[in-house]
């Protein structure tokens, strides 16, 4: 399987080579060449997780890697459980935060740690990231202690969690944390002018493992399986995902792309709306970013979405059928909270925005799974004050609870973090 750069069809990669590098040209997203049904789709929902994410990931990667090798990243990236939990008759959580850093993102972090395990040349490999909260957790603890590896992460000061920040700023070793005194696109942006810079790319050797990476994109399909693996045969499940860069949904799509039986799938965002309105008025204007309660959505340019647009274009799904985007606003998710929570639910509110939007849209003929993307715990602070009692911390929480921050403070000035990566 080759993977192409969608801004420049022209330059096509191995799945090695697009995993180490990266982005294409200016800064071009890879992308499979070509999506082929898998075969006997009920025999692969009849197996286990480990091996069925094995054969799903060879079909997405071709034999650019030996299966015995992908199976091996496939067990070590992926050695926590996944749950599907009823809420309501056909309503279902997906929860998919049970790995090392409580959030979905450990999937494709880990995932893409093990391949660049696999495929490095040797050298020292800089890894450059921008996170709205989960994805430094994901990458740090995915990344720590692998040798030959520097981790450097952006994160907007102030605009992650408190229990967000010590799981990823604490850890020291090869793991260094910037706080950048703006918000997550300016630290997207930094990540993006690096990445143009000749001298950066030469002298660290840098690869982002930001959602952009084709690695962690692919990784996560596996999940989508996973849960009509265990919805009742036959199921076509509407997927409801709670987006910030849409490379979630974007990974959804890719397991209906390869026969996955989907009904439709649901973006759901917070007021950071730029794709709903899209959706709606065919216009794309980007507005400021809005700080929500949902901060690992407080993203108004997502840069996953030419990946959508592409399966559309190239791969002929029909997006109007397939996917719809609805904005869900901070009083509509703290009330989905409250009533998930009389349900006998305790979902964070990324996981409730989710479920808000599916409430919205799913008829009584349809089953509907949303996806949980962090543990409750995560966000302890917003769900105490919405539900007056106190959340209890699980252990991985508590054991950085008081341990203290490590990161240097920045402003958004890229001369500055040039400076800061080359001489510190
Ligand atoms: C990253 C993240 C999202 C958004 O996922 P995308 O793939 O960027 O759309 C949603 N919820 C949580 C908790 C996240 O960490």
């Amino acid at each position: 399987m080759q993977f192409i750069n969608i801004k420049h069809p022209a330059q096509s990669v191995s799945f090695p080579q697009a995993v180490v590098t990266g982005l294409g040209r200016d800064r071009g997203l890879f992308f499979p060449a070509r999506l082929e049904p898998l075969g006997d789709i009920q025999g692969l929902l009849e197996m286990d997780f480990v091996a069925r994410s094995t054969i799903i990931l060879q079909h997405l990667v071709g034999d650019s890697m030996a299966v015995d090798v992908l199976q091996d990243c496939v067990k070590r990236a992926f050695d926590f459980p996944v749950s599907l939990v009823a809420v309501a008759e056909s309503v279902h959580a997906l929860e998919l935060f049970h790995g090392p850093s409580l959030a979905f993102k450990d999937f494709g972090a880990r995932f893409m740690a093990q391949c660049l395990a696999r495929f490095g040349t040797g050298q020292r490999t800089t890894i450059l990231t921008a996170t709205s909260g989960d994805t430094g957790a994901a990458v740090a603890l995915a990344f720590y202690a692998q040798p030959d590896t520097e981790v450097v992460i952006l994160y907007p000061q102030g605009k992650v969690t408190p229990l967000q920040e010590k799981l990823f700023c604490t850890l020291g070793g090869n793991i260094r944390t910037i706080a950048i005194a703006d918000d997550f696109d300016a630290c997207q942006l930094l990540v993006k002018q690096s990445f143009d810079d000749p001298q950066l790319l030469a002298e660290l050797g840098l690869n982002s493992a930001n959602s952009i990476n084709v690695a962690r994109l692919l990784a996560q399909v596996c999940y989508y399986f996973e849960a009509a693996a265990r919805l009742p045969h036959g199921t076509r499940p509407v997927f409801c995902v709670p987006s910030g860069n849409f490379g979630n949904v974007t990974a959804g799509l890719l397991a209906h792309a390869i026969g996955l039986p989907v009904a439709r799938l649901i973006a759901a965002t917070n007021r950071n709306d730029t794709v709903p309105r899209y959706f709606q008025s065919g216009q794309w204007q980007p507005r400021p970013t809005v700080a929500t309660l949902t901060n690992a959505m407080d993203i108004s340019l997502p840069n996953n979405f030419p990946r959508v647009l592409e399966l559309g274009q190239r791969h002929g799904l029909v997006l109007r059928d397939l996917l719809t985007s609805f904005s869900i606003t901070d009083e509509e998710t703290l009330g989905a909270v409250r009533t998930l929570d009389a349900m006998g639910y305790l979902a964070d509110p990324h996981s409730a925005l989710a479920w808000q939007a599916l409430q919205k849209s799913l008829d009584e003929t349809e089953t509907g799974v949303f996806l949980c993307t962090a543990h409750p715990a995560k966000f302890r602070e917003t769900l105490e004050a919405a539900l007056s009692r106190p959340v209890p911390l699980p252990t991985e929480l508590q054991k950085v609870a008081d341990k203290e921050v490590l990161s240097s403070v920045l402003p958004a000035d890229f001369d500055l973090l040039k400076d800061f990566l080359l001489n510190q």
